[in-house]
């Protein structure tokens, strides 16, 4: 492991933290699907991970990233600032403008509304994916074994409730086990893809990090607060949701600077 270079470390590293997705959805292959409070509260603990990680490895770094390239005091986290609200207009942009194409033919009436909040939900999954990939693959571009470690342990383990809320929602659609599963793990793929570029555009391009990394957690934000957070609290489970997210958060946090 030693003589990997950085841009392998970050590409096998958000690799293994992606394919969580897919062992997390297993259970549906089985038919022991853990309850709804079960994966309310395993849900929450993504968002609290999420949350974490995105100011501990993407902002903060963002800002540490900035500073050096500006005299003026203000300038990093003006651009951290626009950064964080163009990713997140980006992925508002993307749910505003996809499912009108994607999903109207085919079925209709409160059917069709429900598989296309299913899909929305699953869209976004993919989405956020990306950013997380580009968090594991920066952390190990920058810090080699130790800087990314923390970062791929913490995703790879909020991705498996993740992969299991895709999974079975899928299924409630009428989807085949085989399938349900299948996507999910897909939907986790995206990961080594960001990760294979979070830890090219450190190696390469300095300058576009700070733009990058913020960028990144402004999606990751978004996801949060408009798919993640409100799917927890759909079957009324809020005190659950909110105890996992409570986990998720100060377990990122201390595994940042444990292990980082
Ligand atoms: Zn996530």
């Amino acid at each position: 492991m030693e003589n990997l270079s950085p841009i392998m470390l970050g590409f096998l590293g958000s690799l293994a933290a992606g394919s969580l997705t897919a062992v997390g959805a297993a259970p549906v292959l089985f038919g022991r699907i853990p309850s709804r409070a079960t994966r309310d509260l395993s849900l929450g603990f993504a968002a609290g991970v999420m949350l974490a990680a995105s100011f501990f490895s993407l902002i903060i770094p963002a800002l540490d990233a900035a500073e050096p390239m500006f005299e003026n005091g203000a300038m990093p986290a003006a651009i951290v600032c626009v950064s964080i609200l163009l990713g997140m207009g980006a992925v508002a942009l993307m749910n505003e403008k996809l499912p009108h194409e994607h999903f109207k033919t085919g079925r209709e009436g409160p059917e069709a509304a429900s598989l296309r909040r299913v899909w929305l939900f699953i869209i976004a999954i993919t989405i956020h994916n990306f950013p997380e990939g580009l968090a594991v693959g920066v952390g190990f571009g920058s810090g080699g074994m130790e800087g990314g470690l923390p970062l791929a342990v913490g995703i790879g383990l909020q991705n498996a409730p993740e992969g299991l809320a895709v999974a079975v929602s899928l299924l409630g659609e009428g989807y085949p086990k085989l399938r349900a599963w299948g996507i999910a793990a897909l939907t986790g793929m995206v990961e080594p893809i960001g990760g294979l570029l979070g830890a090219g555009i450190i190696t390469l391009s300095e300058p576009l990090l700070p733009w990058g990394l913020a960028f990144a957690a402004g999606a990751m934000l978004y996801v949060i607060s408009h798919e993640i957070i409100p799917e927890t609290h759909r079957s009324g489970h809020k005190n659950r949701a909110t105890l996992g997210l409570a986990v998720g958060l100060v377990l990122m946090l201390f595994l940042d600077v444990w292990l980082g």
